[in-house]
């Protein structure tokens, strides 16, 4: 055990910018969703350069949700997802009644492996969703060419990957629809919220409609929907985070570049040609042991980690199947991604260097 202050491993920035915001909306007796979400909206199309339609939820996993229902996923159809991801990819998938069909990823960047896709594909195939893990643009021309080819449909999972871009297009401007989740610990955040870019106006218009019992006029229902608004509360510290979010990931790739250029023994992430990588997790893979080095970072010198993502969605009780993803089950074994967050001190990066090049020379 050690008396230093704990490194951890992600850690939420709310300013006093947000905090007059949300005051402000209270003020306004006007709480739910108004004209803050559509603000909101609008600006971060903007924002992140994605020329088309935005709409807010209230959570990125309604935002998954709601963006299959309204590009006519239903039950019958297959989706094929990575398996190596957190359980929201399969689990919107599985609530419309359609299957998520597992893919293994390609181990240098921890996203879909086009050729396991190509493999998965079936007469029930309806499209194909990657996600942006980590930050890291999937192989979003490879992919696109095979839905091309089979007539696909194409989705994007970008909850953890405001800003990529791979060869100038920005992630969420490639797909159908494409997700991005304002969690907490995401790059950028609104409490809870999901934003769900939108390629076409029909798309648009269902994800509106899904969102608000079926409604665009009120009590004129045109189909069976859900109650997935975002409130103007969560809008309003929403558009306060836009305006810092560039500085934030500006940092995180800084704090990245150091990691990289002082971390010895370990393989640190790749980043594939035209790719920009907004490191929402710098993840390094450690072969022997990855959990006795959690373990040791933590214990010795108070460096917090997580292991992103330990049980592969196709190993969880609700979507076992029996199929063996090589690179996904190696990844979950190894995979270790410690802070690069924006909140951390010179002083913070160098114990985290100190700590791994310590323990990765004594094996631990
Ligand atoms: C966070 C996350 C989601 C879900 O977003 P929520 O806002 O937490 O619902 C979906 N997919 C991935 C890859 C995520 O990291």
């Amino acid at each position: 055990m050690t008396d230093l202050a704990f490194i951890p491993p992600a850690k939420p920035i709310i300013g006093d910018e947000e905090r007059a915001a949300v005051d402000r909306v209270l003020r306004s007796g006007m709480i739910a969703q108004g004209p803050e979400v559509a603000a909101f909206e609008t600006e971060f199309s903007a924002h992140f350069g994605l020329g088309r339609a935005c709409v807010a939820v209230n959570s990125g996993t309604s935002g998954l949700h709601l963006g299959l229902l309204s590009s006519g996923i239903k039950a019958g159809d297959e989706v094929i997802v990575p398996s190596f991801t957190f359980a929201a990819t399969a689990n919107s998938v599985a609530l419309t009644g359609a299957t998520p069909v597992f893919a293994d990823i390609a181990l240098d960047d921890f996203t879909l492996d086009p050729d396991a896709v190509a493999a998965s594909i079936t007469e029930r195939t309806k499209a194909i969703m990657p996600v942006h893990l980590y930050g890291h643009p999937a192989k979003m021309d490879a992919l696109a060419a095979l839905a091309d080819q089979h007539g696909l449909l194409l989705f994007e999972d970008a909850a953890q990957a405001h800003g990529a871009s791979l060869h100038g297009t920005p992630v969420g401007a490639f797909g159908t629809f494409g997700m991005f989740s304002l969690y907490p610990t995401k790059n950028m955040t609104s409490g809870e919220g999901g934003m769900v870019s939108c390629a076409t106006a029909e798309v648009e218009r269902n994800v509106r409609l899904y969102r608000n019992q079926g409604m665009l006029q009120q009590y004129h229902n045109e189909v069976v929907g859900l109650n997935n608004r975002m409130t103007d509360i969560h809008a309003a510290i929403g558009r306060v985070q836009l305006t810092k979010v560039d500085a934030w990931t500006a940092q995180r790739q800084a704090n990245a570049a150091f990691l990289t250029a002082h971390l010895e023994g370990v393989t640190p992430p790749p980043v594939a040609p035209g790719a920009v990588h907004v490191y929402h997790q710098y993840t390094i893979r450690v072969p022997h042991d990855r959990d006795g080095l959690a373990k040791a970072l933590k214990d010795e010198y108070a460096v917090g980690s997580g292991m992103f993502y330990p049980v592969p969605n196709h190993r969880l009780k609700p979507f076992q199947v029996d199929k063996h993803l090589p690179n996904t089950e190696q990844a979950a074994l190894e995979c270790l991604s410690l802070p690069v967050h924006p909140s951390l001190s010179q002083g913070d990066l160098e114990r985290i260097v100190t700590a791994v090049n310590a323990l990765a020379k004594a094996g631990a």
